[in-house]
């Protein structure tokens, strides 16, 4: 870093001491050698030589261009503005304050929702970006202080670790956050290097030369269009400030443009408009008699690998026992990779996009007009008891409205100090529940969320993996408990059990250490247990969306699905029947749509980062190879089918 820097700063200076202006364009340089290092740290294991020395060249060459803007700023208030000691920093604090509004505050926008609520979240968000903008007038002032001999070199090397911790933190999103980091790190280290003794003079006719050469190269990084394949992998390094925001990178996607792209006549059926379909009527005989008990569950965060992996069968017994004696499906497709999403998407019956979200609850997203039926209201409206039992306040109905439709709603006690009912003092709650409950139908469902980041709540011990299924544990044993209550009370005839999750958990798959993100197979992956005496043992010969419980359950108590449902029901299968595969499957989250096909390519159209791609999870079930590389007509294609089945089925953007 220091002799990168070194020879910067001659070629940038070229004169002692080092000019104000030459030692920010250093400054970033510094940032881009960062980034240069965790570029060429990553694997990109098919990346190939071309895409790695684009990824360097472009990172690097738009770090350097946000230096010289700030190099050519600094330059002309030296030449234009009066010398005052007190102005600069005011200067830096007013322009810090405008940019904080536009880029800083968005990223605010949830905390200040959580925090102060609808009414007053956008002055909230505004008042601390004003606030946090100020790191950048103070780093000047701290740095200026610093400018001399050695200090200055502790000035450095704390923006360099500023710089590195930017690299690590907050993954994948909170680019207003990130660029602040940036802007703050590189001020300090600016400030204190301006006055350094430069042994090295360029004249000034090559030195202008140098420097223009530098802005043509650098502004090229931000004028041209990389390719995809390039953007995808420096939109992956949050401290590539600029890559998922260059202007001409950015551009509204017209699904109707797709016209043109032909559905391959297997898939058709699913591509057909189905919101003024009939409804489906329940098959018959009923699986379950008509008192039946029908208990849902869903453990957040549990991916799919934790029931096939032989190194958790001991620590997960009543999972695994279900799973081999029950309908099986090792690997279902989350609705989305956020929890409420997921809910709101399996109540419904419909994708996370075509519901109508508002945004206004202190959980972001809100299903307040949204009017559609839901399952729980329809099994309530036919007289099935239908219970919720919370284990955490999100999923309070009056909150958002996920979970409206039920006709009681009982909230699991939470312990002091804690911030969630854990699985003991839940399952307390739903046996309680169960044990009033006379002659007639009951569907109770609870969402789990013991096995959540910061994954304390188990076995505290070793990594987080671990962690998470030591706490995936200890709702094993609660619902071993529950086994075992059933088979005392008598009430295994009537009962059926079903359990998955709301999403998976990247464990550092795809650079990131949780979920909620683009869809990929760690995040939107999860397994799904069908178990009651009325269920044979076997396992789904394909992959099934998890949106086939929406009808199942209607289906479970003899209702008909309505014809606008996007699943199908599992009461065949689960009856013995083939299970329907050969579908299309919809993940999404916040402006990133994933679409499975039945042939298992897979395809992922990011929207917020514009970058599209496109895996054979056959050949490539790790999604390392993105084929949109070495195919742009293949990629083109396949992206094509994916927003022709959004322009059906997603109109409605979610909430940011
Ligand atoms: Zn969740």
């Amino acid at each position: 870093m220091a002799t990168g820097a070194c020879i910067v700063a001659r070629l940038v200076a070229g004169a002692r001491p080092l000019s104000p202006a030459a030692a920010i364009v250093l400054a970033w340089a510094g940032l881009a050698l960062v980034n240069a290092g965790c570029i060429a740290a990553r694997a990109l294991p098919h990346a190939g030589l071309r895409v790695r020395a684009l990824n360097h060249l472009f990172d690097a060459g738009q770090l350097l261009f946000l230096g010289l803007v700030c190099g050519l700023a600094v330059a002309l208030w030296q030449r234009l503005a009066p010398r005052r000691s007190w102005l600069a920093p005011l200067g830096l604090s007013l322009v810090a304050v405008v940019l904080a509004l536009a880029i800083l505050a968005p990223d605010l926008d949830n905390f200040a929702l959580r925090m102060a609520g609808r009414e007053r979240a956008a002055l909230l968000a505004a008042t601390l970006a004003v606030a946090l903008a100020q790191a950048v007038p103070l780093a000047y002032l701290a740095g200026r202080r610093m400018a001399r001999s050695r200090v200055r070199w502790i000035a450095v090397a704390i923006a360099v670790v500023a710089a590195v911790v930017n690299t690590q933190i907050l993954p994948v999103d909170y680019p207003g956050v990130h660029a602040f980091l940036a802007w703050t790190a590189a001020t300090l280290a600016g400030a204190a290097l301006a006055g350094t003794p430069s042994r090295w003079h360029l004249p000034p006719a090559p030195r202008r030369v140098a420097v223009v050469v530098t802005a043509i190269l650098a502004g090229a990084t931000v004028a041209i269009d990389p390719g995809n394949a390039v953007r995808v992998e420096l939109t992956r390094l949050d401290s590539a400030l600029l890559a998922a925001h260059v202007p001409p990178w950015r551009g509204e996607v017209d699904p109707s443009q797709y016209g043109h792209i032909p559905i391959p006549p297997e898939l058709a059926p699913w591509f057909a408009w189905s919101a003024d379909a009939p409804p489906i009527a329940a098959s018959e005989p009923p699986l379950l008699p008509p008192d039946a008990i029908v208990l849902f569950f869903t453990l957040d965060s549990m991916r799919a690998e934790v029931l096939q992996n032989p190194a958790n069968h001991e620590l997960l017994p009543t999972l695994h026992r279900w799973r081999d004696a029950g309908f099986y499906v090792p690997r279902a497709i989350s609705p989305s990779t956020v929890t409420r999403f997921t809910l709101a998407s399996l109540f419904t019956g419909l994708e996370v996009p075509q519901l109508r979200w508002a945004r206004d609850s202190a959980t972001q997203g809100s299903l307040v007009k949204e009017d559609r039926p839901r399952v729980a209201d329809l099994l309530t409206a036919r007289g099935v008891t239908t219970v919720h039992v919370i284990s955490q306040f999100e999923l309070v109905n009056h909150v958002n409205k996920i979970g409206r439709g039920f006709s009681e709603e009982i909230e699991a006690p939470i312990a002091p100090g804690d911030r969630l009912a854990y699985a003991p003092a839940v399952m307390d709650a739903i046996l309680a529940r169960l044990r009033q409950h006379g002659d007639g139908p009951l569907f109770l469902f609870t969402h789990f969320m013991d096995a959540h980041h910061p994954f304390d709540s188990g076995d505290r011990k070793g990594r987080a993996y671990a962690r998470h299924v030591s706490e995936l544990a200890n709702i094993d044993r609660e619902l071993a408990r529950l086994d075992a209550w059933l088979g005392e009370a008598g009430l295994w005839p009537r009962t059926l059990i079903v359990v998955s999750a709301d999403h998976g958990q990247a464990f550092g798959q795809h650079g990131v250490q949780h979920h909620g993100g683009p869809p990929y197979e760690e995040q939107c992956r999860v397994p799904l247990i069908v178990f009651g005496p009325a269920v044979a043992a076997r396992e789904s010969p394909c992959d099934l969306p998890l949106l086939d419980l929406s009808p199942t359950f209607l289906e479970l108590f003899g209702l008909e699905a309505p014809g606008s449902f996007v699943g199908r029901s599992l009461v065949p299968a689960l009856r013995g029947e083939p299970p329907l595969c050969g579908r299309p499957v919809l993940s999404t989250t916040w402006d990133v749509f994933a679409l499975l096909l039945p042939d298992g390519v897979k395809i992922l159209d990011n929207r917020r980062k514009r970058t599209l791609e496109v895996y054979d999870l056959h050949a490539d079930p790790r999604e390392t190879k993105n084929l949109c590389d070495g195919d742009p007509a293949g990629c083109d294609a396949r992206v094509g089918l994916l927003r022709r089945y959004l322009e059906l089925h997603g109109a409605i953007p979610a909430p940011r």
